[in-house]
């Protein structure tokens, strides 16, 4: 038997909000009252100046399980996952091979229940291969668990194909996700276009890349009536677009990375590779858009595009060097900042990481309640952490914010009723 004790409870599903403590038998949730005694046998957990909520969601996570193992696999994935506070992920399709077939999407499915320390789900691709040309079986992928249909990595360039799969997934009660990127005008380009890349000379990077290809996704999706989801938005003008897309009564969502919403193309001022991301780090007032964006629902909910890669391919040329940065750890930090800056509330941080996501994949959110299998994580809103090789749990360490202090730290993590994760 476990008693959380003395946290400040938040579930916005259940309308559960207050300080209470909650007991757990057999992995179960018996009471949830403002003031239970301990008794013998029971172990307490000090939740006094700590928040307790459902346990957070990510759709967007690269494990690189299969073939790329050296980065990243299914295991210490879910490491990170679980320190982060997060109890779900989906798997972006990216892996070599692609997620393109039944057998690779039961193979995630039962590695991650192999490891246990969370709910490891799949999303299939749209093109077999990834390769933009030929739709997968979604049908069957949907069945064999994968939970919704993306070129993640690649956008799907060619119109047609992406109307098809639109049309595809949503006949099955699915949807495809995507990378929006116009390869044509993003080039060869590493930074936001801008002030920064011109003043140190790197390749600039359109914002049009982003732009219009958001543009068309929301234009196919009103044309078809199918729903689509836009990963990682960054700009302010694609911000825009999706709420107009929204105001015409299209089935879009979208949303937003915790790098997206906290660091700015700034951080190449050091050349360093770390800062490479697909969409690029962008301005202040991008920053300030998707912030807002995210707060009044424009954006629907937070997605780390958690994105492990080597120190070696780190250190390559930044022309060469592949795009992508560190997630899990962070979030909860970055979007509390948004809380204490009153962009929003802990209501709103529960929506955007746990309700919205799980909704979206047609998941039951975990909820704190008589009855439920505890899955909720503890946190410290004002413990202060230093992000570094240690602290890290991924196997790789890329993110611009190593040596960096953040503000926010998982205490515990349950998920099935146990304790995944303790600091
Ligand atoms: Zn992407």
């Amino acid at each position: 038997m476990i008693l959380v004790k003395n946290g400040y409870v938040i579930d916005p599903e259940n309308n559960l909000e207050g300080k209470y403590d909650i007991l757990i038998e057999k992995g179960v949730i018996t009471k949830i009252e403002p003031n239970i005694q301990p008794f013998a046998g029971c172990e307490v957990i000090d939740a006094t100046e700590k928040i307790v909520c459902p346990s957070f969601v990510d759709l967007h996570v690269h494990f690189r399980d299969p073939g790329q193992t050296y980065k990243e696999d299914i295991e210490s994935g879910s490491k990170a996952a679980v320190a982060g506070g997060y109890t779900t992920v989906v798997c972006m399709p990216n892996t070599q091979p692609a997620l393109d077939d039944v057998p690779l999407i039961r193979y995630v499915i039962e590695r991650g229940e192999e490891v246990g320390l969370c709910r490891v789900l799949p999303a299939g691709a749209i093109t077999k291969g990834r390769k933009g040309r030929e739709l997968t079986e979604m049908a069957l992928l949907k069945d064999a668990g994968a939970v919704y249909f993306t070129d993640d990595g690649a956008p799907v360039m060619d119109s047609f194909i992406m109307r098809k799969a639109m049309e595809y997934a949503g006949s099955i009660g699915s949807f495809v996700a995507d990378h929006c990127e116009d390869l044509n005008l993003s080039q060869n380009g590493v930074a936001h276009e801008g002030e920064i890349a011109a003043a140190l000379g790197l390749p600039p990077l359109p914002p049009e890349a982003e732009d219009t290809m958001v543009a068309r996704d929301c234009v196919l999706s009103i044309q078809t009536g199918m729903p689509v989801h836009i990963c990682h938005i960054s700009s302010r003008l694609a911000v825009e677009i999706v709420a107009w897309a929204k105001a015409m009564g299209a089935k879009v969502t979208a949303e937003v990375t915790p790098h997206h919403l906290y660091l700015t193309d700034e951080e190449f001022l050091d050349f360093s590779c770390v800062a490479k991301v697909s969409p690029p780090l962008r301005t202040h007032e991008d920053i300030e858009a998707t912030r807002w964006a995210l707060a009044s629902g424009i954006i629907d909910f937070v997605a780390t595009d958690h994105a492990p890669h080597a120190h070696h391919e780190k250190m390559q040329d930044l022309q060469v060097c592949p795009p992508g940065m560190l997630g899990l750890q962070f979030a909860l930090p970055i979007v509390l900042e948004l809380v204490k800056k009153d962009y929003m509330d802990l209501t709103r941080l529960v929506e955007v990481m746990s309700t919205n996501p799980a909704k979206k994949i047609g998941l039951r959110p975990p909820q704190i309640k008589v009855g439920e299998t505890a899955e909720f994580t503890i946190f410290d809103p004002f413990e202060t952490w230093e992000v570094n090789e240690d602290t890290i749990l991924s196997k790789s360490k890329n993110t611009p914010l190593l040596g960096r202090k953040l503000t926010g730290k998982v205490k515990y993590t349950f998920y099935n009723g146990k304790i995944v994760y303790k600091d």
